[in-house]
């Protein structure tokens, strides 16, 4: 169905059905997305505190035909907050929805509002000597209804899961206005299709998700962590589960990195401390936690002291005190910043299975060959297979001279990772940078069920336009 403008009529109806304030004009970093390729638009800004307040705002759009961008905390990276569409839609922000509803101790869940930014989510969880374990370098700005409305992933997954893992219960507004009530902190409940995994990760095209109930986990009482250089990525691998049957369990993040990673944090961010004097071409950073005092430093030691012997690990760095550790962790999370200044060509979120990583990344080194002389940045959470696999040209040179390459290089990427049973979106989404690419390689059958559920959901298309489905 063509979507309607929003009128001055209609934003005046609006304006008088909500409290004061709700509505304001569009401030321009609103419209903008962090790497700066795509700007948006948006008749208003409509920023409600309630979910009452959203569920008028979402009834009176569905009645008006008027579309709706749901924003959280706007570090998306693939156009699902952004979006320039005509006529302009609504961007509905969840940022004053803040409020942590309950802290159920026994039950080890949070019950917080979307609006809350991770990082206060996790604070939260420690100040009753929890963990809330999701964590990614956008931590201090995504919100918590973002994160589920992604279903975000990050450097813990090995462990934890991925944020549809941690959910337990949704509150949420559909399209039509209603509110889904399903705040429960049960771990059993086989009532009926699962509601709450359909809008975890649908990136705001079926609803808005206003709360959500989250598990807490014990908070790790002893932490190491280290870094490893190793000679190939398949001595990672390899690593990963040495490590994973002497510390089974225990491993929470496992880091791949790359020597042109390094070159480009040293060229760009040189105020990073790098662990090692000659850069290596590949390590990893990996740690362990136990809530329980296991030892870990010794039994992480004596893995890697054998890992040495058979030739898996070159080198290794265990960190002494906390701020070693954080002095590692820096490294890994400023290499995308790195990577920003840098400028790729096409960067790629992909996953593979974990067996396949190894070959995927001797063909793609080879494949890309090819096509010209360009330098690969492959790292990311090897212990899940998820890779960011990004391609920048030769030193010296331009992204910007070479955006042409752009779609070739993609789909050589795409297309070894669809061969190897892989994922083109491992964790930024869907939104509408790769609606194409979920048309190419989604199944049909899968492709269908979409639309389907889109169309019964949301039959006038006004939830997030042109996001997982094409409008
Ligand atoms: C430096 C950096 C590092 C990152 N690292 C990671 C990483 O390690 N792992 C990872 O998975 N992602 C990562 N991301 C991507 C991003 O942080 C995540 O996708 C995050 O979950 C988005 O949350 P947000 O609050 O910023 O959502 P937004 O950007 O505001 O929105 C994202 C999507 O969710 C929809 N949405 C927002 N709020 C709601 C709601 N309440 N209900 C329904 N739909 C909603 C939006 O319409 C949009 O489609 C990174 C981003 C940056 C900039």
């Amino acid at each position: 169905m063509t979507l309607s403008p929003a009128t001055p009529e209609f934003l005046n109806t609006l304006e008088a059905a909500l409290p004061a304030g709700v509505l304001s004009e569009v401030p321009a970093h609103y419209l903008k997305e962090p790497r700066d390729l795509h700007h948006g638009t948006a008749a208003i800004l409509a920023r409600p505190r309630t979910v009452e307040e959203v569920a008028t705002i979402v009834s009176m759009c569905n009645q008006h035909n008027v579309g709706i961008i749901p924003y959280a905390g706007g570090t998306g990276l693939v156009s699902g907050q952004v979006a320039n569409l005509d006529p302009a839609p609504i961007l509905l922000s969840v940022e004053r929805m803040t409020a942590v509803r309950d802290i159920d101790i026994a039950n080890n869940t949070i019950t917080v509002e979307a609006g809350v930014i991770l990082e206060d989510v996790q604070t939260a969880a420690d100040q009753v000597d929890r963990l809330f374990p999701l964590s990614l370098a956008a931590q201090g700005s995504c919100r918590i209804g973002g994160n589920l409305a992604t279903n975000a992933g990050g450097v813990q997954v090995l462990r934890y899961g991925n944020t549809r893992d941690l959910c337990l219960g949704l509150e949420a507004v559909i399209p039509d206005g209603s509110i889904y009530r399903g705040l429960s902190g049960l771990r059993k409940d086989n009532t009926g299709y699962d509601l709450r995994n359909l809008l975890v990760g649908s990136e705001g095209s079926l609803g808005i998700i206003t709360a959500a109930t989250l598990k807490l986990y014990a908070k790790p009482k002893e932490v190491a962590t280290a870094m490893a250089v190793v000679s190939s990525p398949a001595a990672a691998v390899e690593l990963l589960g040495e490590i994973q049957d002497k510390l089974d369990g225990l491993v929470s993040s496992f880091e791949l990195i790359n020597g042109v990673g390094l070159d480009f944090l040293a060229a760009e961010m040189p105020d990073v401390r790098q662990p090692f004097v000659e850069r290596p071409t590949w390590m990893v950073l990996l740690e362990v936690t136990s809530g329980l005092g296991a030892e870990l430093e010794t039994r992480l030691m004596s893995t890697l002291e054998t890992a040495i012997e058979n030739g898996l690990v070159l080198d290794v760095l265990i960190a002494q005190n906390i701020q070693q550790r954080q002095e590692f962790w820096q490294v890994r999370e400023s290499i995308p910043l790195a990577n920003k200044s840098v400028g790729s060509i096409s960067s790629h979120d992909i996953s593979v299975p974990i067996s396949a990583i190894p070959a995927f990344i001797k063909t793609g080194a080879k494949a890309i060959a090819k096509l010209g002389d360009f330098r690969i940045n492959c790292f990311g959470h090897v212990g899940d297979g998820n890779l960011h696999y990004n391609v920048y040209p030769a030193l010296g040179q331009s992204a910007r001279d070479m955006t042409n390459l752009r779609a070739v290089v993609k789909d050589t990427v795409y297309g070894l990772v669809h061969d190897c049973g892989g994922s083109f979106s491992a964790e930024h989404g869907v939104g509408r940078d790769k609606l194409g690419d979920l048309e190419k390689y989604g199944d049909p059958a899968k492709l269908a069920m979409i639309r389907s559920i889109k169309a019964a959901l949301d039959p006038k298309g006004i939830m997030n336009p042109g996001v997982i489905v094409r409008q």
